[in-house]
């Protein structure tokens, strides 16, 4: 025992003979490998003050004191400091006292007249060791006491030999019985046990009887008394006997029904919308992936896919509050799921985006069918809190094969179509083909080429002349962007437009045409003066008008390329001013006032509202050239070119006719007083040494 070597060990000696008190300090002075700190008391109240500093490690105790004898003086002692291991010194007619105070828990005895150091230290040693091991098994076993009762756990204990089971009062009572209602034997056990589940539990038991760890715990059923299941764990360890043969396995009943109620919960609510209630993604693509190991198997078994978003949720939302917006969702829920089969599964994958899966459909028409009665479900109006509210839908459908590998590109293909539907102008419904798959990697790969594409600046500006019709001069150019493609060579904007738009990169590329144009017209100004100077109109995107302080940095461009506001000419399409109406007001009102011209682009295919023409005050109206083209058909006698002509004349407006190609169309342009025009009939668009060319030869020369 280390504590013997290293440290000194504390006794408390009570003697009342001087004499034998000093033969005990003999011998444990004389002890080897240990030293001894002795503290002497002559009588049992002597004994009190000195217990109080609670220091000793162990007490002599002499039988028989002045103020006490026999076996109550150990008691009194043993009661006031229970911690404490007590040897007791006797003398042989003693003995049979002392050995019953050995029986009421002191350590050991020693018959004063046999004792020497070697018996009086192993004694000593022993008594401390085994109080310390009885003080941490009483430890333990408080321990186990309160776990048990703490856990609140039920207990069994099965003599395997005997064939019998002790069960606790606890144990019964979560069976809902109580202590008298269930006996000792195996089959109490194994006959409440979910029919369901009482195989496995056998089987557990069984295996872990005969071998294996020791420890075992299985979650199954029980029935209770009146009848319900409620899920259990039980949790056992078996003992063995030397041959490795259990004899007893013992261990506790958990009760886990609030912990798997729990986690039901939480897969439910994993596996839900909480606003609708309805499964969600992955729910759906759970679903989803169960129908394609269906058609695997057997490719009759055909299923469709239903995706839509609703069109202007995002309106709602904003206009009458997200309260609103979420009863909408609700709503639109409870109306479609009354319609469903109940083997089709309708799911909410986020925000405003539903997806529905059709089961053991005949085909496509199937399909088809459904795409149009749900469409007329949501067409119909929704009351909330008094609102009268509308929506409308278009689907993408994508039928359900053995081709599709994971049940994401199922979504992914009619997630496209209902792209596809949208686009062509709320179409009700689309179904997927394999045509939009490419489509949409094409655009793509566009999307990427078009970034690189503005980090090396692939882009330059054509120009194609104005030129007026009553003096045939150029007046000026408008900038047309094109992309020297690294693989597809020049590319016009009607290939890329479309995608920069999209992607929001046509911002950094107008700018980059804003510049680029207004320094090179800067640059021929001077190079070929005319009176009044060259003009340069630019395309401007109605992104454009979603940049902070676009009026400012076009300003400073001006200022930067030394051009003059009056030489600039800004082409806008009526729709990229209808989409971004108030910012683009504001900003057009600030460029006009520092002389910028406006011209609407396009003129006669957008809204072209008289009111918007005269709210924007442009100056100048681009025919739009298919009206300008469509004068040589037959029956088309040009009425809407001269319509428009006579328009920009009654509001003071200038007109230009873009697309003339031909001596025909230049006539009737010139009969009808159209006073400006361009056209591949005066020149195409050209790279700037093709106008240096042009403006070198011509040079104050009409066209
Ligand atoms: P737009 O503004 O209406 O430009 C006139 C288009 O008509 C140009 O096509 C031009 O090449 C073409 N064109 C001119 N004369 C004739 C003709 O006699 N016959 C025919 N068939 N076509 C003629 P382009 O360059 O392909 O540009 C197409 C459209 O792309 C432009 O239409 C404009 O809306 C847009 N765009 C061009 N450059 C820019 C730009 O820098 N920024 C923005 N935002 N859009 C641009
Ligand atoms: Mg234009
Ligand atoms: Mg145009």
């Amino acid at each position: 025992m280390n504590r013997l070597q290293t440290e000194a060990v504390r006794v408390l000696l009570i003697e009342d003979t001087l004499g034998e008190a000093d033969l005990i300090r003999e011998m444990l002075r004389r002890a080897s490998g240990a030293s001894f700190l002795i503290e002497h008391a002559r009588r049992l109240t002597e004994a009190w003050p000195h217990l109080e500093s609670r220091r000793h490690d162990v007490v002599l105790l002499d039988l028989n004191l002045p103020d006490s004898d026999g076996l109550s003086g150990f008691e009194k002692l043993h009661k006031a400091a229970p911690w404490l291991p007590v040897i007791i010194l006797t003398n042989v007619k003693n003995e049979e006292v002392a050995a019953r105070a050995v029986r009421f828990g002191a350590q050991d005895y020693l018959i004063k007249r046999e004792v020497d150091t070697n018996l009086l230290t192993r004694a000593i040693r022993y008594a401390i060791e085994r109080q310390r091991a009885e003080e941490a098994l009483r430890e333990s076993e408080q321990r186990y006491a309160l776990a048990v009762a703490g856990a609140n756990d039920g207990l069994w204990d099965w003599d395997l030999r005997r064939g019998r089971i002790y069960f606790s009062p606890r144990w019964k009572s979560i069976l809902g019985y109580g202590p008298e209602e269930i006996g000792d034997q195996t089959d109490e056990w194994f006959k409440r046990v979910h029919p369901d589940d009482v195989d496995g539990l056998k089987a557990v038991l069984s295996s872990r009887l005969a071998e294996g760890t020791e420890h075992f715990s299985y979650e199954h059923r029980v029935m209770t008394k009146s009848g319900q299941a409620l899920w259990v764990l039980c949790r056992g360890l078996v003992v063995r006997d030397e041959n490795g043969e259990g004899y007893r396995a013992a261990g506790s009943l958990t009760d886990i029904s609030q912990r798997k109620r729990a986690e039901a919960q939480l897969i439910h609510d994993a596996m839900h919308d909480a606003l609708t209630g309805l499964p969600n993604r992955s729910l759906c693509l759970d679903r989803l992936n169960v129908a394609l190991r269906q058609v695997r198997r057997d490719e009759h078994k055909a299923f469709a896919v239903l995706f839509f978003d609703l069109d202007r949720f995002k309106t709602i939302n904003d206009s009458l509050g997200h309260t609103v917006g979420d009863q909408l969702l609700v709503g639109i829920s409870r109306r479609l799921e009354k319609y469903l089969r109940p083997g089709d599964t309708l799911a909410r994958l986020g925000g405003d985006e539903f997806a529905i899966l059709l089961n053991e459909i005949e085909g496509v028409s199937d399909a088809t069918h459904v795409a149009e009665r749900i469409h007329q479900l949501l067409e119909g109006e929704f009351i909330i809190e008094g609102h009268e509210v509308f929506t409308t839908a278009s689907i993408g459908i994508a039928m359900g094969s053995d081709q599709y590998r994971r049940a994401e590109d199922v979504l992914r293909d009619a997630d496209l179509a209902m792209y596809r539907a949208k686009r062509a102008g709320n179409l009700c419904y689309e179904v997927f083909d394999g045509n939009m798959h490419e489509d949409a990697v094409a655009l793509l790969t566009l999307e990427t080429d078009l970034r690189r594409a503005v980090e090396r600046d692939e882009f330059v500006v054509h120009y194609q002349p104005i030129v007026s019709l009553v003096t045939e001069r150029v007046l000026g150019f408008e900038a047309l962007l094109r992309w020297k493609h690294p693989e597809r060579g020049l590319l016009l904007p009607d290939e890329f437009i479309h995608a920069a738009e999209e992607t929001g990169l046509i911002i950094p590329i107008g700018w980059r045409v804003l510049m680029e144009a207004c320094h090179q017209t800067r640059v021929w100004q001077k190079l070929f003066p005319t009176d009044p100077p060259l003009a340069i109109s630019i395309n401007i995107s109605g992104k454009l008008f979603q940049e902070i302080n676009m009026s400012g940095k076009l300003l400073r461009i001006l200022e930067d390329s030394g051009l003059a506001a009056e030489s600039l000419r800004l082409e806008i399409t009526e729709s990229a001013i209808m989409d971004h109406r108030e910012t683009a007001l504001e900003e057009l009102m600030t460029l006009r006032e520092s002389g910028i011209q406006l011209h609407i682009d396009d003129f006669g295919t957008g809204y072209s509202s008289l009111t918007y023409l005269q709210r924007f005050a442009y100056d100048t109206l681009k025919i739009d050239r298919s009206f300008v083209g469509a004068m040589n058909s037959p029956g088309e006698t040009g009425a809407i070119v001269k319509a428009i002509v006579a328009l920009g004349k009654m509001l003071n407006m200038n007109v230009i006719a873009e697309g003339v190609e031909t001596e025909e169309q230049l006539q009737w342009l010139r009969s009808i007083q159209c006073p400006e025009a361009q056209g591949f009939w005066f020149s195409e668009p050209m790279d700037e040494l093709g106008v240096d060319t042009l403006l070198r030869g011509k040079q104050g020369k009409p066209l």
